[in-house]
């Protein structure tokens, strides 16, 4: 379907015609601010059931599952669709791995039907780059969290991250507390995605919001002090140990 520009009502009426035809029993999206807006409105004209924003599923007795995180990601609540012989989804990214292929999808075409569209992409307009650096293009990166204490330690993370040649992060409490910017988190609500290879965790618990921005990393060191931290189920490579002192020991190796 050639669309120019992202037109919702466009997709919409398109995904829609397309389940009617084919009576799918679950339609996925990722999850963006745009399925975000479409995906309930397919949902609610097709008579279908719907969740959004789902970070895993499952089957129970035959019947789809739905999991997601509401309260601020404290609680995981199931969603069930009964009676519902289709079911949308939007996925959230990066939580669910890809799994390996052993076949060819079978390919086939679909006439969507021609709809005006209500609404017209005028122009795009970049954000502006407030932060003093791009995390999400940063190769290697050293992060520290809420274990490196007091602002006058981040100091010297910062210059241990320059001599290895890394781009310093954090995660939020260190952006809320203003002792790096906030364009240096990590996570959720900072940059969402880094795209590094290698990604050390410094002072840092391993919260999911932390984790959903790095943990696709495939190279993670995690340095923490207690050994029961969150951050060490998704380290390749985990030291339970002072991160100052661990910091000490890099600069006699490197410096
Ligand atoms: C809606 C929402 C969005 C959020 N978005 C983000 C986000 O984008 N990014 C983000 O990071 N968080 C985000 N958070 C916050 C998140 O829930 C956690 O509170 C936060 O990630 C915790 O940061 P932390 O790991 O640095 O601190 P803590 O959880 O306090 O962990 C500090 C860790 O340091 C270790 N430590 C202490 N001293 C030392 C030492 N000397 N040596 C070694 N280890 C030590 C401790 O054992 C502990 O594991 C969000 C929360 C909400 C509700």
């Amino acid at each position: 379907m050639p669309v120019a520009s992202f037109q919702s009502d466009v997709y919409e009426a398109a995904v829609l015609a397309l389940a009617e035809a084919r009576k799918p029993a679950v339609i996925l999206f990722p999850h963006s601010v745009d399925t975000w807006g479409y995906a309930p409105a397919v949902a609610m004209r097709g008579g279908f059931g719907c969740a959004t924003d789902v970070i895993d599923v499952k089957y129970d007795g035959g019947d789809l599952v739905a999991v997601r995180a509401v309260y601020a990601e404290k609680l995981h609540m199931e969603v069930d669709f009964p009676e519902r012989e289709t079911v949308v989804l939007t996925v959230r990214t990066n939580v669910f791995k890809p799994t390996e292929a052993d076949g060819s999808p079978a390919v086939s075409e679909f006439a969507a039907p021609q709809t005006q569209a209500r609404t017209e992409h005028i122009t795009y307009i970049e954000p502006e780059q407030t932060g003093d650096v791009d995390i999400s293009q940063a190769e290697y990166m050293l992060s520290v969290g809420r274990g490196v204490g007091e602002e006058e330690n981040v100091e010297q993370f910062k210059e241990l991250a320059d001599s290895l040649g890394f781009t310093l992060g954090c995660s939020r409490p260190i952006a809320d507390n203003g002792w790096l910017p906030k364009s240096r988190q990590v996570g959720q609500s900072g940059k969402t995605v880094v795209k590094c290879k290698v990604y050390v965790a410094m002072g840092i618990s391993g919260s999911v919001q932390h984790m959903a921005g790095m943990k696709h990393v495939p190279s993670i060191i995690a340095i923490n002090k207690d050994a029961e931290a969150s951050i060490f189920t998704i380290a390749k490579y985990g030291v339970v140990g002072d991160m100052f002192e661990i910091a000490e020991e890099l600069r006699g190796h490197f410096s």
